[in-house]
């Protein structure tokens, strides 16, 4: 099934207008009836899915019997995930538009089932492949099959992952070891949810809010006095200090698990088994950690001009998402339409008309209605389209999302047109270059037609502060995660005061005098969820963000069309390329390297020219 890219933090909803789903314009709504146009032709693609999961059964113990029943294999699994597809987003898609429909969530299950059925019924195959070994694969490939030589991507990738495959007795174990490897990130879970009781606090103006992690952040956005940040960083940083050798003891948990499945399958530490399956060496975590925190010097004077601007005597991390005037620009969604397709004219004439082929047949669901999912996201079904959730309210972050999630949408419009169905889907470690591009085109864009200086003040600030979190913190915290992980590695004991001064160690290198030295924020490490439920994925979001600012700086910096065309043309390759390839060789196809230090280089560089600019319009207000 192709991937869902929501947003990290979905916005909060205050209300749409419309009561009813009936009241939009259909313009404005998803059209599903192109997945099916009735109950009963979904049936009849689930009825296919259980003949095929038998077929594919049937051949368990013949794969050695030649190429043919190998791309038989092959060939059938793929048409059960074109029909997986379709099948799962019917339901899927139209349950995220009212989440009280018990009706679809019983297909969904009915969906899930069957997908747990293709699981067991084909979890045969890669033991068997492996058994007839690579060579004969491959001499089956080269005797000119060029159907079955399709696969050799796919099949050569289920050989490299088999290098940290154990035997059977092994792999037994492994797996009921698994049972108990998940017990720390759940109990992480149970405290921050279920067993937390969500301080509240009053604010200077008599109010009370109760403080959550969503909450948290958005306050901490929007109030204008220092003494209520303040007040609420206490709160909700109180959360973690009255627990802090609780949460040491089961993040010890996520550490020691992460060793053991390293050591257990023969990798040298945890961020080499974190990164071998997408064949990616573990220098370019090393180098991007390095290279962002010796370009954190524009992000430093951002803060300290920031300082000024609010007229604040200390400035802390807790005022660093505040905004810096109280202005608001409401966007029409109609506008917000014409300027991202405006602002996707560099990319082309073809990809511009697709843009506006997605807003007018209706791709996008706009409007917030009862029982919708929350958030925004992109769904691609493999030969219908994608499918983009909003939850629109007219602010500008609602424009950026949309922008976003069409980046990601085009990315696979172009890898579904260009792709197999078997490498049509793409990984996270390219998945976030689509969409931020999109989103620093939009940027451009919205600067040029800007009515006043507050509304350049505004977005200056939006795309500087989206820099600071998508790229630079994201980093540091891959900076956390490696030093946390040699601790374990080096068998080290890991306390509550050990990772607090880890991280406390962490901030001082990183933001130097920018930001006044607090106690407090050293626990920050127990209030990412990443660190507790998906180690080493964080890094992600940054190389791809610095992927994408190395493409967007070449296209800028072109010095002829003919120049800038060749760019334009490279990074559609990449686009094209779905996940036909290792992520390091598709970024390459883009002119991308991330082995060294310029896709950072070129984050530092734009970071620097908006933070001037923001200097330059700061002064004339
Ligand atoms: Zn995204």
């Amino acid at each position: 099934m192709s991937g869902i890219f929501p947003l990290a933090s979905p916005e909060q909803n205050t209300g749409s207008g419309y009561e009813n789903r009936d009241d939009i314009d259909p313009r404005y709504r998803w059209d599903l009836n192109n997945i099916y146009t009735d109950l009963a032709d979904w049936e009849k693609d689930c009825k296919s899915i259980k003949d095929n999961i038998q077929s594919l059964a049937s051949i368990q113990g013949s794969l050695k019997d030649g190429p043919e029943e190998l791309l038989r294999f092959l060939q059938l699994s793929d048409s059960a995930g074109r029909l997986f597809d379709r099948v799962w987003y019917f339901p899927g898609l139209a349950f995220d538009l009212d989440q009280r429909n018990n009706e679809l969530n019983a297909r969904k299950q009915l969906v899930e089932d069957l997908s747990a059925q293709y699981a067991t019924s084909t979890s045969w195959f890669d033991p068997e492949l492996i058994a007839i070994g690579q060579a004969t694969i491959h001499k089956w490939m080269n005797n000119n099959n060029s159907d079955l030589a399709l696969y050799r991507f796919h099949l050569d990738e289920i050989f490299r992952q088999a290098e940290h495959v154990l035997d059977e007795d092994g792999e037994q174990l492994m797996a009921l070891s698994a049972r108990f490897g998940s017990t720390p990130s759940q109990t992480y879970s149970m405290l921050t949810t279920a067993d937390a009781t969500f301080p509240e606090v009053e604010l200077s103006d008599g109010s009370k809010r109760k403080i959550t992690p969503g909450t948290y952040s958005s306050l901490l956005r929007t109030l204008p006095k220092q003494d209520d940040r303040e007040k609420i960083f206490r709160a909700h940083f109180g959360l973690y200090q009255q627990f802090t050798n609780t949460y040491a003891s089961i993040y010890n948990g996520i550490l020691q698990r992460g060793w053991f499945n390293a050591r257990a399958r023969g990798y040298a530490n945890v961020l080499e088994s974190k990164l071998h399956r997408f064949a990616i060496p573990s220098s370019v975590v090393h180098t991007l950690v390095e290279s962002a925190r010796n370009g954190m010097e524009p992000l430093r004077r951002y803060h300290k001009i920031r300082r000024k601007a609010l007229g604040v005597e200390k400035y802390y991390l807790y005022d660093s998402f505040a905004a810096l005037i109280q202005h608001e620009t409401r966007y029409e969604y109609g506008d917000a339409e014409k300027q991202i397709i405006a602002s996707v004219a560099p990319l082309g004439k073809d990809y511009q008309a697709t843009v506006r082929e997605a807003f007018e047949h209706r791709w996008v669901d706009v409007y917030e209605t009862e029982g919708k999912r929350s958030g925004g996201y992109m769904a691609s079904v493999y030969g219908i389209h994608p499918y983009i959730l909003m939850n629109y309210h007219g602010t500008m972050d609602d424009v950026f999302t949309l922008a976003h999630e069409m980046g990601h949408a085009m990315h696979s419009v172009l890898s579904d047109k260009h792709q197999p169905f078997t490498y049509a889907g793409y990984t996270i470690f390219v998945a976030e270059v689509a969409s931020t591009l999109n989103e620093a085109l939009l940027l451009d864009q919205l600067l040029e037609n800007a009515q006043s200086a507050d509304e350049r003040i505004v977005l200056l600030q939006h795309a500087i502060d989206s820099i600071a979190g998508t790229f630079f913190t994201q980093s540091m915290f891959a900076n956390y995660e490696l030093e946390a992980h040699q601790l374990a590695e080096a068998g080290q004991p890991i306390t509550g005061e050990v990772l607090g001064e880890v991280y406390h160690n962490l901030l001082k290198s990183w933001y130097d005098d920018a930001i006044e030295d607090e106690e407090l924020y050293q626990l920050t490490w127990a209030r990412i969820p990443h660190f507790f439920h998906s180690p080493y994925y964080v890094y992600q979001y940054a190389t791809s963000f610095a992927a994408s600012s190395a493409i967007f700086d070449t296209m800028q910096s072109a010095t002829s069309e003919e120049e800038r065309q060749e760019v334009v043309s490279r990074y559609h390759t990449l686009l094209q390329s779905g996940g036909s390839d290792h992520p390091m060789e598709l970024l390459k196809r883009a002119g991308v390297d991330l082995n060294d230090s310029s896709a950072v280089n070129s984050v530092v560089r734009r970071l620097d020219a908006l933070v001037s600019q923001l200097e330059k319009e700061l002064e004339l207000t």
